[in-house]
């Protein structure tokens, strides 16, 4: 069979039944095995649930096809491992999710896979940092905690570079992960990505309710995607298949947009106030990297995206710290009801963390990172403006 025939067929078993039903809402089926029709058949057919929601997702990425998986981590070691093996190396930016961060140090190497960091923002210096033997270039854009870009379209002319000179099986693969923008807001493969990664529990999950994760690009990759997820154990569940399929997805755009407009309007707010040092929002017109991110931060009308994440670093009395920020994110803990302390991201609730001591990185320990939801902006703003005055004029709010 065709792999094409084999694609279109994946959905079309739900699409049938719902049809001959009448459902307006795909059926929830769970079922951990189908029925075949004759012995000749080489494939088991799909979950529909499954089927239906990766259609859905190579469409909304731009793909030839999509495979979801049981978490984002485990649809991205499918990506990493199915393009690189023992004895090559995967070249990253160096920052990244920790758990991603984590698999590419602590795991890879125990199969041989070497793996290395260098800095994508950089161009020219991160070129020096490639291998003879490298076969990945791997990065978030936004880069989760800083939310700094990364130029996808310029990294896949690096990448275009390299492939003229190798012959086709010792190709560099370009991996993005695109969990933080969502495809609504970005399509890295349009703008040349070979592969991208999400994570569903994020952004196009939505709620905080499911985990899930996919990986999208050519459908050579399919079937190895697919068996690489039955014999690690990822296969993403039914039931978290239908509530992506049903809930997530369709109102990713309306969700999206008013985080957005929230996000723009806290990243206003922040920018303005005393006692903060620095914001990063691509919205706005201090960002440093703007003209990138309105060049590859838009959705399918074009217009701008800028996303739902702010990061930003308090006024410290003593510099790097991050002094003012632990005392910020202890006063909301306990005293706030629309903003949220917990260490995810992309939901209808906001969220806000200190990365440097809930999950002891080394990094920027003045940094905060806040996810906006859904809640109404100006609650948002009195209780982020309501804990700095506390920090600040502690004088004023003692019992
Ligand atoms: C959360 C996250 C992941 C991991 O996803 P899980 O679904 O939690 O496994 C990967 N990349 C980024 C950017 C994330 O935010």
């Amino acid at each position: 069979m065709q792999d094409q025939d084999w694609l279109s067929e994946r959905g079309a078993h739900l699409k049938k039944r719902a049809l001959e039903e009448r459902h307006v809402v795909p059926p929830a089926s769970t079922s951990v095995a189908y029925q075949l029709e004759n012995s000749q058949r080489q494939f088991q057919l799909d979950e529909p649930s499954r089927a239906m929601l990766e259609e859905n997702l190579a469409c909304a990425e731009g793909a030839e096809c999509a495979v979801t998986f049981a978490s984002g981590m485990g649809a991205i070691s499918a990506a990493l491992c199915n393009c690189a093996t023992a004895g090559e190396h995967i070249l990253s930016h160096n920052l990244l999710d920790g758990a991603t961060c984590s698999l590419l140090k602590n795991w890879l190497p125990r199969f041989g896979i070497e793996t290395s960091g260098a800095d994508f923002t950089q161009l020219e210096s991160a070129r020096r940092h490639l291998r003879p033997n490298t076969r990945v270039l791997y990065f978030e854009s936004p880069v989760n905690l800083d939310l700094r870009l990364i130029d996808i379209a310029a990294v896949a002319e690096w990448a275009r570079e390299i492939n003229r000179e190798r012959r086709p099986e010792q190709r560099l693969w370009m991996i993005v992960d695109n969990t933080l923008a969502t495809p609504y807001g970005q399509r890295p493969l349009r703008l040349g990505a070979d592969l991208v990664v999400s994570s569903l529990t994020k952004n196009i999950g939505g709620f905080g309710a499911d985990l899930g994760g996919m990986v999208a690009g050519p459908s050579v990759f399919e079937n190895s995607w697919m068996s690489f997820r039955k014999d690690f154990g990822g296969l993403l569940s039914p039931r978290n298949a239908w509530h992506f399929l049903v809930y997530g997805l369709p109102t990713l755009p309306v969700r999206f947009r008013q985080q957005q407009e929230s996000a723009m309007k806290l990243a206003r707010f922040l920018e303005r106030h005393p006692c903060i040092e620095k914001v990063a929002y691509p919205g706005l017109e201090s960002f440093p990297q703007r003209e990138l991110a309105r060049r590859q931060m838009q959705d399918y009308d074009g217009r701008f995206a800028p996303g739902t994440m702010i990061h930003f670093r308090l006024r410290e009395p003593v510099p790097n710290t991050g002094e003012n920020a632990r005392k910020f994110i202890d006063y909301l803990a306990n005293h706030a009801y629309a903003i949220t302390m917990a260490a995810s991201l992309g939901q209808i609730r906001t969220l806000v963390e200190h990365p440097y001591s809930m999950s002891g990185a080394p990094l920027d320990p003045g940094g905060i990172r806040l996810s906006v939801g859904l809640e109404k902006a100006d609650d948002l703003i009195h209780e982020l403006s309501e804990a700095l005055e506390t920090v600040f004029q502690p004088e004023n709010h003692r019992p």
